[in-house]
């Protein structure tokens, strides 16, 4: 008999954003002034897990809710037992409150095994964990895969679909590059759920007996967790700020005609954008030992502080003051004397003692997990070591690339012409097919023998797996998703030489800068597309080490059923790109209608047109994966991209980064693709591509 654990958030609603939840001053959202709700991939998990129980046909299984929040959490729960939760859970203290994912995964790993000591009691080895991929607000993905590695249990992410067969599950998943079905080797895991389009819904009945049920709630003491909240997180937000405008022109067209011509303009004129989610050029950073002035402390975190620091050392300058060591007392009340405003003894004091560190708080080289599948580097590793061989210039150091598999060696010479000096190789038969606790356990014992001081990950679903358990076993902290990576200092708290990682949150309503605290390396995932890789140099040279780490048939937890990836030929460099979605309604109209596009396009500008397709569309079966364009199909760059029927999900847009132009066509004026293109034009594809391809004829 199975029982499932059901992980259940609350988190604000950011479909339902109204312009009074921003703070007028800094234009930030502010997540208290929109409605509560439970987390949609939550509840998907919730409706997934009972689907499990239904097809193994075992009635009495038990679903257990289990949600971390505040005590007005409880109505997440009581939705659960409306659905289908049998007892629910609440972990609620003010001691678990402003928690990382880190100090999220512990309590929650520590309850899990209270719920297993107390409830599961008989059959303690025989149960799902099962959640959302990940929730709206933080969306990291991390705290599934860090409670799995807290319990020592496989974690299967990303998975849209499960099949009981021989008296066991098969999970479906999203890899890059198509799908996987995969079975854990042993009882209990860790599922994520990504897809799960059938809902529950409540009964009159059940809702009342819902109401009347008791919601346990438990507090930090009844756990015994050894990270909680603000002190046992492994990362701190420096700042919170508003997104900065999309560069896309956003701007709506009536008519065909006006599109076609807009369309052929943009062609010629490579009247293209930015390349929007870029990371933003930032002064590349310099040592303080390597300045032209001790006082220098331009490259502090916060522009507040980068004030401060210039204040100070104006004033310091006006004294004549040129060494640390002349800042006597007198000083210090002149200059408190002439910033009373500013500062006061306490922040001086901490900023003259920022003024005495030189030394880069961590060490080590700066290293990029490497991500590979038939021998073949992920385009997403590459960018990374270019973005690594950036950070290393300013910290003086050199770049390291970790790669675990079978066969991989050969895979250096091309890891160091990107911009690699070191490639640490972790070569065994057991790392043959990415094995999440496998290859954990060889990145981690890397990690862990060399100690870089800043390891990245490709933020792909393999990385976004891989990362966090990576960095829960050697207890660092992690940052998931990065658009922008940096090398600042924060002197005035005694860290020079940090790495500032900034990513989106709230569903792109915010961004947040944060840091690593309490760790011996920092940790980040980095989003694919949007760092630059360096042009290939051969001539580059760099050494290779062989990593031995000891592994088991034990430490393999999935066996693989099924991978299906796209094949094929695509051509992706063509200059214009033409891609349908599931709006394209079926594979007779994706056939015609991109056909006939792709025809009109390719002799009205003379180019190669070729076509692509949303996640969604290669799913309906409208075209092969190969022709899959995103986070886990293919990132393109054309001149122009034309989206037929695509709603702008983010895992696709991130895919259609470096694209010039963006053309969308959606009978959903309020598609969130339109805040993410250059044109639009409101209306069917049946009805619009006939009519836009006799304009461009
Ligand atoms: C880990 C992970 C990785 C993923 N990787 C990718 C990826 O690489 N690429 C990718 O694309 N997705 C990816 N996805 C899926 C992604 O989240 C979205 O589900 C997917 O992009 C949606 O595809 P869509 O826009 O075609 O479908 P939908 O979101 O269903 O949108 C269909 C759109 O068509 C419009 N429409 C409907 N009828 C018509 C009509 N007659 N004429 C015009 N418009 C119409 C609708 O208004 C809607 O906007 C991934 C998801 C996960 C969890």
């Amino acid at each position: 008999m199975s029982n499932y654990i059901v992980l259940v958030k609350q988190v604000p609603d950011v479909s339902q954003i109204t312009d009074n939840a921003f703070d007028p001053e800094t234009g930030t959202l502010v997540r208290t002034r929109l409605a509560s709700v439970i987390n949609e991939l939550d509840a998907q998990a919730l409706a997934f897990a009972n689907k499990m129980k239904q097809d193994s046909g075992d009635m009495d299984g038990k679903i257990i809710a289990l949600s971390m929040g505040p005590p007005m959490a409880q109505e997440v729960l009581r939705y659960s037992l409306s659905r289908c939760a049998d007892i629910v859970i609440l972990l609620t203290d003010r001691a678990l409150g402003g928690a990382d994912t880190w100090a999220t995964a512990n309590p929650l790993a520590y309850a899990i095994r209270k719920i297993v000591n107390e409830i599961f009691k008989n059959d303690v080895n025989n149960y799902y964990v099962i959640t959302g991929m990940q929730s709206v607000d933080g969306d990291t993905a991390q705290v599934p895969a860090q409670i799995a590695e807290e319990l020592n249990l496989p974690c299967i992410a990303y998975v849209t679909d499960a099949k009981f067969n021989k008296n066991r599950f098969a999970f479906t998943r999203i890899i890059s590059g198509g799908s996987q079905t995969v079975a854990a080797k042993k009882l209990p895991a860790v599922i994520t759920v990504a897809k799960y389009e059938y809902p529950l819904f409540a009964t009159f009945r059940r809702t009342r007996w819902a109401n009347k049920t008791e919601v346990f709630q438990w507090s930090s003491k009844d756990i015994n967790a050894t990270h909680i909240g603000v002190v046992g997180s492994k990362t701190s937000v420096i700042r919170v700020f508003p997104p900065g405008k999309t560069t896309r022109k956003c701007q709506q067209i009536n008519n065909t005609e006006s599109l076609a011509k807009l369309l052929v303009e943009s062609f010629k004129s490579g009247n293209g954008q930015a390349l929007p989610g870029r990371e933003a050029q930032t002064p590349r950073y310099v040592l303080p030992s390597k300045r032209a002035s001790l006082f220098d402390r331009s490259f502090e975190g916060t522009k507040k502080e980068q004030e401060d620091y210039e204040i100070l050392a104006n004033k310091l300058k006006e004294l004549g003051i040129t060494e640390v060591s002349q800042i006597d007392e007198a000083a210090k009340e002149k200059i408190l004397e002439a910033s009373v405003d500013r500062f006061h003894t306490k922040a001086l004091e901490d900023m003259i003692n920022g003024f005495k560190l030189t030394k880069p708080a961590f060490k080590g080289e700066v290293w990029v997990v490497a991500e590979h599948s038939e021998g073949v580097v992920h385009p997403a590793t590459f960018e990374l070591i270019g973005k690594a061989h950036e950070l290393a210039d300013s910290l003086e150091t050199k770049v390291g690339v970790a790669i675990a598999g079978y066969n991989v060696e050969p895979m250096a010479k091309e890891l160091i012409a990107a911009g690699a000096d070191s490639i640490y190789v972790i070569e065994d038969k057991l790392l043959k097919e990415f094995d999440p606790t496998a290859h954990r356990k060889a990145i981690a014992d890397a990690i862990s023998t060399y100690w870089p001081q800043i390891v990245l990950y490709a933020a792909t679903p393999q990385g976004r797996m891989l990362a966090p358990m990576v960095s829960y076993r050697v207890g660092c902290g992690l940052t998931a998703d990065c658009t922008g990576l940096d090398i600042r200092d924060n002197s005035r708290n005694g860290y020079i030489a940090i790495l500032l990682q900034t990513r989106p949150a709230l569903g792109g309503n915010v961004m947040a800068t944060i840091r690593t605290k309490n760790s011996k390396s920092q940790m980040a995932t980095a989003r694919p597309g949007v760092m630059k890789r360096i042009p290939p140099d051969p001539s580059r040279t760099g050494k290779v080490i062989k990593h031995k780490v000891e592994l088991s048939e034990d430490d393999v937890s999935l066996e693989i059923i099924k991978t299906e990836l796209g094949t094929g030929q695509v051509n992706f460099g063509a200059d214009v790109i033409v891609s349908g979605g599931k709006g394209m309604q079926s594979r007779d109209n994706y056939e015609r209608l991109i056909s006939m596009l792709c025809d009109a396009l390719s002799k009205k500008l003379d180019t190669q047109v070729e076509r692509g397709a949303s996640r969604a569309a290669v799913e309906q079966g409208f075209i092969e994966r190969v022709h899959q364009v995103g986070q886990t199909g293919t990132s393109i760059g054309p001149k122009l991209y034309l989206a037929l029927g695509i709603s702008g999900a983010i895992q696709h847009m991130i895919g259609v980064a470096n694209t010039e132009t963006i053309i969308a066509i959606n009978s959903d004026p309020n598609a969130p693709i339109f805040k993410q293109c250059d044109y639009y034009i409101v209306g069917t594809v049946e009805d619009i591509v006939p009519q836009l391809v006799k304009a461009l004829e």
